[in-house]
């Protein structure tokens, strides 16, 4: 097959173990920077180009869109589908895993465990939406925030209303979270790929740290899930409608509670905790699945 790995830097890891995975299965790799990508939108035959020519014959692509290409990175992934051509992550399923309170509120409609969790656009009632949350300890999150950047653990009242306050000053959107103390600083990545959990890991934050994040000093290692943890990852990678799908889960005192749904998970901490191909099941998976016309919504939505 053709594949086409969108993403904007081909000796990022991930990039690299898929094209190697599909190469090492007899494929035709192509590494394409979305942002290059230009498109001409027709009714009758739309197309997209690359580079001053035309791209043909792609039969499926892997779209690893990072979050701040988001918006032209979709359009491209949408403009393929439009093509007929085989796309593993869904543009729209991307855009809606993108949006974290549209996420929450999917994955809470169909009976995930979430954490308690609140948001407001004003400030005005922050201590109501605090003891809606459950009172202190609790975590304040800016809604635009990775790699632990941005993710407070707020011990009392009156210092989750200060950092609420803070972060609306600054027109930051936010979300305030039950604290999910019995996790004990470490939280669980499952990556699923189609209807089954690939490989997990457990990260562990360092000494005296809640975020779990490796960018945070934090250590990561094998986990062994359980049934109700594996059902949990599988169930909200396809309420997404993400085939390929990093699920975090912390282990509370009432199950698995799900933080985010990711459409682009690393394969470097994942295949160096776990020594999995992690790469080549998900060029399997594809070979499998990607059939010409096959990406259900076909650019719609
Ligand atoms: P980011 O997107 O920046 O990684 P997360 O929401 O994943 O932000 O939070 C970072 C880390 O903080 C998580 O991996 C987890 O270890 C910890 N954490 C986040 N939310 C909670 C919570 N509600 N209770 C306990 N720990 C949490
Ligand atoms: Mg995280």
């Amino acid at each position: 097959m053709k594949i086409a790995i969108l993403s904007r830097n081909p000796k990022l890891y991930s990039t690299r173990r898929m094209v190697e995975a599909g190469t090492e299965r007899g494929h035709d790799m192509h590494v394409i920077d979305p942002l290059r990508c230009y498109m001409t939108i027709a009714s009758q035959r739309p197309t997209i180009h690359y580079k001053g020519e035309e791209l043909l014959g792609v039969d499926a692509i892997i779209p690893r869109i990072g979050a701040s290409i988001t918006f032209y990175g979709t359009a491209v992934a949408r403009q393929f589908e439009m093509m007929g051509v085989y796309n593993v992550n869904e543009s729209v399923a991307i855009s809606r895993s993108r949006d974290k309170l549209r996420s929450m509120q999917l994955l809470a409609r169909k009976g995930i465990g979430l954490p308690v969790t609140g948001f407001a656009h004003s400030t005005l009632y922050s201590k109501d939406l605090i003891d809606l949350v459950g009172g202190a300890p609790m975590v304040v999150k800016l809604l635009e925030g990775t790699q632990g950047i941005g993710v407070v653990l707020a011990e009392t009242q009156k210092a989750g209303e200060s950092v609420i306050d803070a972060f609306r000053g600054l027109n930051a959107d936010i979300l305030v979270q039950e604290f999910i103390k019995e996790a004990q600083g470490a939280d669980i990545r499952c990556f699923v790929v189609g209807d089954k959990v690939v490989a997990a890991m457990k990260r562990q934050g360092k000494e005296g740290e809640f975020r779990s994040n490796l960018h945070r000093g934090g250590s990561s290692s094998i986990a062994r899930l359980t049934p109700e943890e594996r059902s949990t990852a599988v169930r909200s990678a396809r309420i997404m409608g993400l085939n390929v799908a990093g699920v975090d889960l912390l282990r509370s005192n009432h199950g698995p509670v799900v933080m985010e749904v990711n459409s682009s998970p690393g394969l470097e901490g994942i295949e160096a905790a776990t020594e999995k191909n992690v790469a080549g099941l998900i060029i399997q998976f594809i070979e499998k699945q990607g059939k010409p016309g096959k990406t259900r919504t076909r650019g719609q939505g």
